[in-house]
């Protein structure tokens, strides 16, 4: 039985690159019937904020990315501190008193000397007078899991055989100086006790990933298969890590955004597949295999997500979409053409309203100085509204009529004059929709 894990910490908004992960692990499990749990990281009491917490579920909730089960680390405070006295018992967790600033200074030596900065266990050498002697002088200290110095082996599900040597690997840290459990200790405890099969995340965890897998052993749990997907870059492959706060999903959903847009668009970005756009979750879920995805670093264009989203809004049935054209402002027994009329027009339904507004109040016209006399013409033709289906064709034969234009120069300036845009829909059917002509003059 496959069960996986998104696994935030409420420090603040998921943004586009977390929604990769929480989709890839949401589509392993959805396809195989397994379980998704989502896993609330919030070992740090001071950074992880209730909000955060609501702001995460809303956000999947959103793009209908449903968990079958939730957990919060810090509920699970005392399983944790068992698994630290397993690791004490079994003499692979040791405690430290560098500080900051000395292990900072280690670094630099190691590095100046040319040597990969990793912890070198001077702890290990302290006698239990040494160790009661500064914790009487610093507190009580960090500790650290003892890796085992051999090469930590995996075959990753998109990197392929990953093979760590432990001794490039500085002891990792899993409790602080001020008791507060770290994210690994947390995290392996958990993925051992949820029965956690497979693991998709970023491959900025890759080294977490060969320190887990002992710690993993150590505790007697069996070890997951990982994943871990590049990261994500700007359209020119520029670093998005700053701009990633401007992909929070809540400013994307605000800028219009449809969910089955940014879903299909990232269940294949980087992926062998072509970017299609899908009805469901479990037509995206169908083809989904993260073995196809690519180690190499994945661009990704916001911009791509508003014509996936204007296609979206073409598909839906007037009853999907009544309530934003009653918000705004469209009476009910417009509804149906109002929205036959700006359907293939919109991006997102921000675009509804302004079309109303046109339709309502009258759009500036738009009149090209070689045009003044013909659309004066003109408007002494059109009939008092309100207008139905042939005031169009009714109302350009004539003009053709009295004016000998025709084709684009007889239809483009009309349109232009009472729509103030050169494009949009068919004006036959417009012109049912328009209450006000400010070219009347
Ligand atoms: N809370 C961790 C993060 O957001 C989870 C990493 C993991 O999937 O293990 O980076």
């Amino acid at each position: 039985m496959t069960t996986t894990r998104f696994a935030p910490s409420p420090t603040g908004h998921i943004h586009v690159g977390n929604l990769r992960t929480a989709l890839m692990n949401y589509l392993i499990a959805r396809k195989s019937g397994g379980t998704f749990i989502l896993r609330i990281d919030d070992t740090d009491p001071e950074r992880s904020k209730q909000e955060y917490v609501d702001a995460i579920q809303e956000d999947l909730e959103w793009l209908g990315l449903t968990w079958d089960r939730m957990e919060r680390q810090s509920t699970r405070l005392e399983r944790y501190e068992d698994a630290a006295q397993q690791l004490r018992d079994m003499g692979r967790f040791y405690e430290c008193f560098e500080t900051p600033t000395e292990l900072d200074l280690k670094r630099k030596k190691q590095l100046n000397m040319g040597k990969p900065p990793v912890y070198d266990r001077a702890a290990l050498a302290l006698s239990d007078d040494d160790k009661a002697a500064l914790r009487a002088e610093r507190g009580t200290g960090h500790w650290r899991f003892k890796l085992d110095h051999a090469r930590i082996e995996w075959t990753d599900g998109i990197l392929g055989d990953r093979s760590i040597d432990a001794a490039s690997v500085s002891d990792p840290v899993l409790i602080r100086a001020d008791g507060q459990f770290l994210y690994t200790l947390a995290s392996v405890c958990d993925d051992i006790d949820f029965g956690i099969t497979d693991v998709v995340r970023g491959s900025d965890h890759v080294t977490n990933t060969a320190t887990q897998i002992q710690i993993i052993e150590a505790l007697g749990g069996g070890v997951p298969n990982f994943a871990h997907h590049s990261l994500l870059t700007g359209p020119q492959g520029e670093a998005l890590s700053k701009r990633l706060g401007t992909l929070a999903l809540r400013d994307l959903r605000e800028a219009g955004v449809e969910p089955m847009a940014l879903l299909s668009l990232m269940a294949r970005l980087g992926s062998s597949d072509p970017v299609e756009l899908r009805s469901s979750i479990e037509e995206i879920a169908e083809g989904f295999d993260v073995n196809k995805f690519g180690a190499a670093p994945t661009k990704f264009d916001e911009q791509d997500l508003y014509p996936l989203t204007g296609k979206v809004l073409h598909e839906k049935p007037l009853s999907e979409m009544a309530d934003d054209i009653a918000a705004a402002g469209v009476p009910a027994d417009l509804a149906e053409r109002f929205w036959n009329v700006t359907r293939e027009n919109i991006t997102t339904r921000k675009d509804l309203a302004p079309w109303w507004d046109l339709f309502a109040n009258g759009a500036e016209p738009a009149i090209d100085e070689e045009d003044q006399d013909f659309i004066k013409e003109a408007m002494t033709l059109l009939p008092e509204g309100p207008f139905d289906d042939s005031t169009w064709g009714t109302w350009t034969a004539a003009v053709k009529e009295a004016t000998g234009r025709k084709g684009r120069g007889l239809f483009m300036p009309l349109r232009k004059a009472l729509t103030g845009q050169s494009h949009g829909p068919d004006m036959s059917a417009v012109m049912p929709l328009l209450q006000v002509i400010k070219a009347r003059g």
